[in-house]
């Protein structure tokens, strides 16, 4: 392929966080980007998340900066974990030794969207609603190009979630269900809600965690059949969590109906066994969708944004050949992700997945002897992660 930037095209594939933030990523380097989302309206449905610090430094890597990271939420930290009766199993204190590694900023998901979607216009994507895609053909690095709804493109980035077409189009591979089914929602902020806070139960968890000065979120994720029709919610939810801690039943109670979403939990065991197929470049849960319980699904979305453009887009427009760029995207994300789905699978059996019984009280009493700086050397490790240096070579 000749590329340069003059002539470099490229279609996103879903206008989801990972998506946009590729296109943002891709238009700063020089390409001609355009998205394809399947919805007719360009809204972000969901409740909130915590943004960890590798998320914010993937954020900060689009050219957003610490005002526009403020302008998303509420500042905040992790405090650790507690049993549905309210007995603490690992409290994590406030102190200047760990302050960096269980930092967060609690986010409204429509927050970042927004941030996302204005930012992607301004550097120059087109966002087309309404275009569902079905198939691509991939095309082949060096030669002919790939072709995706008519589109003829350099690149396609396929980023269309975890019920991904285009993964099942060039792959055969399909996200499975959890067994879980998540209750999520923003209710009125109390003065009691400061810090992002779980509590386990058997095949349960809940957590919640202040989005702004006045919102809080909260997610309510329990072992439920697949597909389960339910009239009344929040009615629902209430039910699940009767006899748990005060906090999990107030938050409840001031809840309005209306606020609350329920979405069955997939997830994508091990990834794709590689991120790439002709011209194709896979990212976020299409890619590797993850269990919730590392709380890494957006993080590891914007990463794989910004590497877009960093380790694809930027090569390539400076004239250099488009397989090798695809390949150090692979070698640089896939073992990453593949060790985050690892430990988010790790993280439920041990944590929202275990059994009732003697497994709580085991567990907890195990937990109960863990330091917590144990516990925030592993967080450490996810998220200490800072953009690649393109002109370095991929190891
Ligand atoms: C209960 C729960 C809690 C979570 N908590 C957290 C958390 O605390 N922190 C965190 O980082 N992550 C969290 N996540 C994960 C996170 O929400 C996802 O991992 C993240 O949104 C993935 O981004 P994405 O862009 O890959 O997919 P999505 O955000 O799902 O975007 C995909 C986009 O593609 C579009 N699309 C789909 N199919 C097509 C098609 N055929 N053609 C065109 N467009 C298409 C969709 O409409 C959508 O706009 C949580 C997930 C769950 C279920």
């Amino acid at each position: 392929m000749s590329s340069n930037s003059v002539g470099c095209t490229a279609v996103v594939v879903g206008a989801g966080i990972a998506g946009l933030a590729a296109a943002i990523s891709l238009s700063r380097t020089g390409w001609h980007v355009t998205v394809l989302e399947r919805s007719p309206e360009l809204g972000e449905i969901g409740a909130g998340f915590a943004m960890s610090r590798n998320a914010v430094a993937a954020f900060c890597g689009l050219g957003f900066d610490s005002d526009d990271v403020a302008a998303l939420g509420c500042a905040t930290r992790a405090a650790g974990t507690w049993a549905s009766d309210g007995r603490p199993i690992l409290t994590i204190r406030d102190d200047p030794a760990t302050r960096e590694a269980v930092a967060l900023i609690g986010v409204h998901r429509r927050r970042l969207h927004q941030a996302l979607l204005r930012r992607a216009r301004q550097v120059g994507a087109q966002i087309v609603p309404d275009s569902p895609v079905t198939t691509v053909v991939p095309g082949e690095p060096g030669g002919p190009r790939a072709m995706v709804a008519g589109r003829e493109a350099d690149l396609v980035v396929g980023a269309d979630g975890m019920r991904s077409a285009m993964r099942g189009d060039l792959f055969e591979a399909g996200a499975v269900y959890s067994g879980f089914s998540s209750w999520r929602a923003i209710t009125a902020r109390t003065p009691a809600e400061t810090t992002l806070r779980q509590y386990w139960g058997p095949r349960a968890e809940f957590g919640s965690m202040p989005v702004s000065e006045t919102e809080t979120y909260w997610y309510g994720y329990v072992a439920m059949p697949e597909r389960t029709s339910i009239a009344d919610e929040l009615g629902a939810a209430e039910r699940r969590f009767t006899g748990w801690a005060a906090p999990v039943r107030r938050i409840l109670a001031g809840t309005e109906p209306e606020a609350v979403l329920r979405h069955d939990v997939y997830h994508l065991p091990g990834g794709l066994p590689r991120y790439t197929a002709g011209r194709v470049v896979m990212i976020g849960d299409a890619a590797h969708g993850f269990l919730p319980t590392m709380g890494q699904g957006v993080a590891t979305a914007l990463e794989d944004g910004l590497c877009v453009g960093l380790l694809i887009g930027a090569p390539v427009a400076a004239g250099g050949s488009l397989a090798p760029a695809l390949a150090g995207f692979d070698q640089a994300r896939r073992p990453r992700c593949r060790a985050l789905g690892r430990a988010s699978v790790l993280s439920a059996r041990f944590g929202a997945h275990l059994g009732g019984g003697v497994r709580q009280s085991v567990r907890n009493a195990l937990m109960r002897l863990t330091p917590a700086s144990a516990v925030d050397r592993g967080a450490d490790a996810a998220m200490s992660w800072t953009p690649p240096d393109p002109a370095a070579p991929v190891r």
